[in-house]
């Protein structure tokens, strides 16, 4: 066997305890703003039946055609292949919910929130990963222009939240009804008869497959072509133009700055009208942190009644990357306030006691309760970084004593054993103790991660 098998799976990455502290972060931002303003989380399963995302989100896309890691099973049919698939994203497990759930009994808009992992087999590079976090929000059954704008106004708060709005730009397009884009997309066709040789391969195929793909295509001989060509706002129902330019003042009148982009197209087959996405101000599409869209056909594509929506999601990779690019520190709580050191027998039966007591009135405790030297406890005890230290020899049992020292003063004295608790308690203050208290009464919100 090769090493590489010990290593993460291609394009996979272990969340270390100093990316965590990022991650919970952001999901402390995510959760506050939903609570905010009346989401409620949703859980779906991490795999789903195949056939959801591919009607959800269109055969022809590449998070379909490419993307989607399946998932074989015990009693796979000969034919189809396998029966189910990793999702790549939030949007049609969530309306499949609704459906199966029969929602629409509920008061509405729906407001869902969701924070997971989601699977792509993308080819793996910098903020590109098979595995990643997703934060997902969705408004569903109801369509409103004032709707569009509060979605994107939650997320505008996020991205302020976590410091990283000002490194990011808003664009926002609207593509339509499907009525309008199909008149749109054989125009486009149209345009491009006898012009196919020049096209590159990948979008050649597109052209006869998913012909709005070519808009936001990378390849620069597409892009010339382009120029020429119809546009899709010359093809834009009266509606939508509307629509559009309700959601555009209502996003002035909340303050909020975007750019509109006519070749913002998205990917999906599922969205109507209103598509917006995060780009970084300097990178561009390649490193938007965040999109989505309006999707008012997908309900019925999933089986259900015609239902409108609206939804977007955002990597938390991506957007920690950003956080880590603005030197934002999220604060982090796994600090060390106190290690104890002992040294013999009695000593260490003692200090097992300390620690818990210690641990209970909410400080961050450890203690390695080995049988090393207290010379070398010092020394971990600096490594781990604790504030202070308690020192617990054969002398200080008998004296019932202890030695309290200040890590970063170098400084020591010693003290009562029965002061110990209190003394360090008030050294840490009493804010700063990390107690547990299910403060709410049952029926009300808790902080849950
Ligand atoms: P999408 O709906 O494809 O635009 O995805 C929404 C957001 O998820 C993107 O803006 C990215 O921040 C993130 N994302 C999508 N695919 C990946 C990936 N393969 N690796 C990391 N983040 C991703």
């Amino acid at each position: 066997m090769t090493q590489s098998v010990y290593r993460t799976p291609k394009g996979t990455h272990d969340v270390l305890p100093e990316d965590h502290i990022f991650m919970t972060y952001i999901k402390k931002a995510v959760r506050h703003r939903a609570r905010q303003a009346g989401y409620k989380r949703i859980e779906t399963p991490m795999f789903e039946n195949r056939t959801i995302f591919e009607r959800g989100i269109g055969e022809h896309t590449d998070i379909v055609e490419k993307e989607l890691f399946m998932v074989s099973s015990k009693h796979e049919d000969e034919d189809n292949g396998p029966e189910f698939a990793l999702r790549p994203e939030f949007t049609a497990s969530i309306c499949r919910s609704y459906i199966e759930h029969g929602m629409q009994q509920l008061p509405q808009p729906v407001e869902l929130y969701a924070i997971g992992p989601c699977f792509r087999h993308d080819r793996p590079q910098k903020g590109r990963y098979r595995q990643f976090n997703q934060f997902d929000f969705e408004i569903i059954g109801l369509k409103d222009p004032s709707l569009d704008a509060q979605l994107i106004h939650v997320l505008s708060k996020i991205l302020d939240d976590l410091k990283i709005l000002k490194r990011l730009r808003l664009q926002i397009n609207n593509i339509g009804t499907p009525e309008s884009r199909k008149a749109y997309l054989d125009a486009l066709k149209d345009f491009f008869i006898g012009k196919e040789r020049n096209l590159p391969a990948l979008d050649r195929s597109r052209l006869e497959t998913n012909p709005l793909r070519l808009l936001d295509s990378k390849e620069e001989d597409t892009q010339i072509l382009l120029k020429s060509a119809p546009t899709l706002d010359q093809f834009l129902d009266d509606e939508s133009k509307q629509y559009h330019e309700t959601v555009l003042e209502y996003l002035g009148a909340l303050g909020i700055q975007y750019e509109e982009n006519s070749s913002l197209v998205r990917g999906l087959d599922y969205y109507t009208q209103t598509v917006f996405e995060y780009w970084d101000e300097t990178t561009g599409a390649q490193n938007a942190v965040g999109g989505g869209g309006r999707y008012d056909r997908l309900m019925e594509l999933l089986g259900g009644k015609d239902t409108p929506g609206i939804g977007f999601a955002c990597g938390m990779e991506r957007i920690a990357w950003q956080m880590a690019q603005t030197g934002v520190k999220p604060p982090n709580k796994d600090q060390v306030d106190v290690f104890v050191a002992q040294l013999g027998p009695e000593a260490k039966k003692t200090c097992l006691m300390l620690i818990s007591q210690l641990r209970e009135k909410g400080v961050h405790t450890i203690g390695a309760l080995g049988e090393a030297s207290l010379k070398s406890q010092m020394r971990l005890a600096d490594k781990f970084g604790a504030r202070y230290t308690l020192l617990l020899g054969q002398m200080e049992v008998k004296e019932g004593v202890i030695i309290l020292r200040d890590m970063a003063a170098g400084k020591q004295k010693q003290i009562p054993f029965k002061n110990a608790i209190p003394e360090v308690t008030k050294l840490i203050g009493e804010r700063n103790l990390d107690t547990y208290t299910i403060k709410d009464k049952i029926g009300d919100t808790v902080d849950e991660d």
